[in-house]
């Protein structure tokens, strides 16, 4: 199947580890070339630099905390012109609605739905300039199902796949395509120290497996390779008739229709 990503140049937020980097790894094996969008910017720099050498397109690191309008002012300046933006960056809480407060809340509205809001005002007007565009918005199975000990997370990732879809309306008739993608467990660093930190080092497996049993459907974690070909799929031509639609990748993990 011929993707046609070959000299697109994607921004990926959150794109130095975990899924955004598995995003970043399966478009870059397309030929496409990579703004990686991360905090930590050495990180993002030597991921960049693998990346290029390994699938020989131009890679770059920009360190910015998109959680902020300069952090996102930033990205914009620097990605100039693009075809297509992956907004993945975000965290899980853990709080109650009786305890948490006003400030935490902001916080995870400002990562999750404004960081989103900011990069497409400043990047879809690039879009347009190149003829079109795709949009993808990493939110979560909890947007929709939601976990009883993260509702700040619950809350803004539900915010974000509405976003997504208006975003889609205002946007349709210029050739982007924007959706958003639901993943369920996926197996990342940041699950795998926490089970450590959990469980130990000789118990965090069955930590993690007793997660995915709960669970329940495939009773696995996904690797983040088999979200990061949904997206990039879903960037592709050869996704050219969906926008504005959610999709879920969660191994039946999705009690609902
Ligand atoms: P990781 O914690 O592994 O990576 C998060 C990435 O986001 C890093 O590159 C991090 O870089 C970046 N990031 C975090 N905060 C900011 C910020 N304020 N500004 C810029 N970059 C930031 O996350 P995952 O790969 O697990 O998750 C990626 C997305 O997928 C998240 O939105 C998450 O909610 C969603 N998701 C994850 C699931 C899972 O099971 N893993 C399941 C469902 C959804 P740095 O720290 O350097 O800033």
């Amino acid at each position: 199947m011929e993707l046609n990503l070959s000299n697109k140049t994607a921004v990926i937020t959150g794109g130095t580890v975990g899924i955004g980097l598995a995003i970043a790894e399966a478009l870059a094996a397309e030929g496409c070339n990579l703004f990686l969008i991360g905090r930590d910017g050495s990180r993002g720099e030597a991921e960049a630099r693998r990346i290029a050498g390994q699938f020989g397109v131009k890679a770059s690191a920009i360190a910015a905390d998109v959680a902020t309008a300069a952090g996102c002012e930033a990205v914009i300046a620097a990605a100039g012109d693009i075809d297509i933006l992956i907004n993945n960056a975000g965290t899980g809480s853990n709080e109650t609605i009786a305890e948490a407060e006003d400030a935490k809340w902001q916080y995870y509205w400002d990562l999750h739905v404004m960081a989103a809001v900011r990069l497409a005002r400043g990047l879809v007007p690039g879009m347009k300039r190149r003829g079109g565009g795709a949009i993808v918005h990493n939110a979560s199975i909890c947007a929709v199902q939601p976990l009883w000990y993260e509702p700040i997370y619950n809350t803004t990732k539900a915010a974000l796949m509405m976003f997504s879809k208006t975003l889609a309306n205002e946007v349709v008739g210029d050739n982007i395509r924007v959706n958003t993608v639901n993943p369920g467990l996926v197996l990342t660093p940041d699950w795998i120290k926490t089970a450590k930190q959990i469980a130990g080092e000789d118990g965090y497996e069955a930590h993690l497996q007793a997660v995915a049993d709960e669970a329940g459907g495939m009773k696995r974690f996904a690797a983040p390779e088999e979200v990061a070909r949904f997206v990039a799929f879903l960037c592709s031509d050869m996704a050219s008739y969906s926008t504005g639609s959610t999709y879920f990748v969660d191994g039946g993990w999705l009690k609902t229709v």
